[in-house]
């Protein structure tokens, strides 16, 4: 079986994870700080805060922005759930952007056009999450520039792109945004089982993630509140949080995966580019890729046109299976989910990304696929459009 997507774990992984379990320290250890100033260092950011999960980095992401009760919360329907998920957590209402039908990321001209539109109703955001989509960063600077006229937070989900790059700068750097949220689940660039992380060069919003991450404690004296002197307070909780900690396991195992990030990217752009040369004089339409953007190519979502072909999504998809070629798809349009419907979102809302859904297949694209394997693939492919 090929699978879309597959983690990569080196001896030098299980070592690493064997020596955590041998210490004094399975959790609030020495691991965590060490793998966040690593991740600060290898995208350039101030600040990373390291959580069990993407999920629990873009929910504390939105308590550190003050979203709750009230605001609204945009993000593209081209994406896992989570992207959404978090600001409904705070309170918050979720609204989307359709997509740009080349590159599958929130559409720049749709976001200025929604926030026009929305100013004159008095229901601007209080913040947006672009998804860099299959790991191609968004078109940030425009996005950047926007959230300074209409006056909106930007958080960067970032999940898919753990090595991508923007304008030549890391994604994750936060240049044009106020947090960058990554995924490690194995499915991704790089994992820890499950976890993520949440960068920020604001050391308020690092603070107040830093608190949401572990029940809202705090240690540092000047955060406290007075106490009696003949009280013993090493520590208060000073506002409230949960317990999103990642543990020491996990951090050994995603500083260990971090020292092989440049050979996995290699691998996954390698095999971008094997597929882009064989697919380019076929019916295939490839992922476009936006020219300030190097992907990290976490997806490799091809679309196969209706038009062209005899079989249908479905006939696709099992014919893949049928020889072993695990596809999958990426994503229902998130408001078309059975929760989202019964919050009144309908078909036809965002009309680039439904069309998308209908077309889109993510054939397998991880390090560790075999040249016979890209092969196969290719062959199977070649096949259906011919
Ligand atoms: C995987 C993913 C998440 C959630 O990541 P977890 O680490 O599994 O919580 C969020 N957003 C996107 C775009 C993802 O692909």
């Amino acid at each position: 079986m090929i699978q879309y997507g597959r983690q990569k774990i080196v001896e030098e992984d299980i070592q690493a994870v064997i020596s955590v379990l041998r210490s004094d320290f399975l959790t609030q250890g020495p691991m965590v700080p060490r793998f966040e100033e690593e991740l600060c260092n290898y995208v350039g950011a101030s600040n990373c805060v390291a959580v069990n999960s993407a999920t629990s980095a873009l929910h504390i992401a939105c308590m550190a922005l003050g979203i709750g009760d009230g605001d609204v919360v945009w993000t593209s329907p081209n994406t896992f759930v989570a992207s959404a998920n978090a600001a409904i957590y705070c309170g918050a209402t979720v609204d989307f952007v359709d997509i740009n039908p080349r590159t599958y990321n929130m559409s720049v001209e749709a976001l200025e056009c929604k926030l026009n539109l929305s100013k004159k109703m008095g229901l601007l955001p209080k913040a947006v999450i672009p998804v860099h989509y299959a790991g191609q960063s968004c078109e940030m600077e425009r996005i950047w520039g926007l959230s300074k006229e209409f006056g909106f937070k930007i958080i960067e989900d970032a999940s898919h792109a753990v090595g991508a790059e923007y304008q030549g700068g890391a994604v994750g750097n936060c240049r044009y945004s106020d947090i960058t949220v990554f995924s490690f689940h194995p499915i991704k660039i790089i994992t820890t089982g499950e976890g993520g992380c949440a960068l920020t060069n604001d050391e308020k919003i690092a603070v107040k993630m830093r608190q949401a991450r572990s029940h809202g404690i705090t240690s540092d004296r000047d955060l406290m509140e007075e106490t009696p002197a003949d009280e013993i307070w090493n520590y208060q909780q000073v506002s409230i949080g949960y317990n999103y900690r990642m543990t020491d396991i996990a951090a050994a195992l995603g500083i260990s995966q971090l020292s092989f990030v440049e050979e996995f990217l290699e691998k996954r752009r390698t095999i971008a580019r094997v597929f882009s040369e064989h697919f380019e004089n076929t019916p295939i339409i490839l992922p476009a890729q936006h020219p300030d953007t190097l992907s990290s190519f976490h997806l490799y979502p091809i679309r196969v046109p209706s038009s062209c072909l005899a079989n249908t999504q479905m006939e696709v998809y099992k014919f893949l299976h049928g020889l072993g070629i695990i596809v999958n798809l990426h994503y229902i349009p998130v408001y078309l989910q059975p929760y989202f419907r019964r919050l009144g979102f309908k078909k036809g809302y965002c009309p680039e990304s439904e069309l998308f859904f209908k077309e889109a297949i993510s054939i397998p694209i991880h390090p560790s696929l075999t040249k016979p394997e890209i092969e196969k693939i290719i062959s199977a492919l070649k096949k259906i459009v011919h």
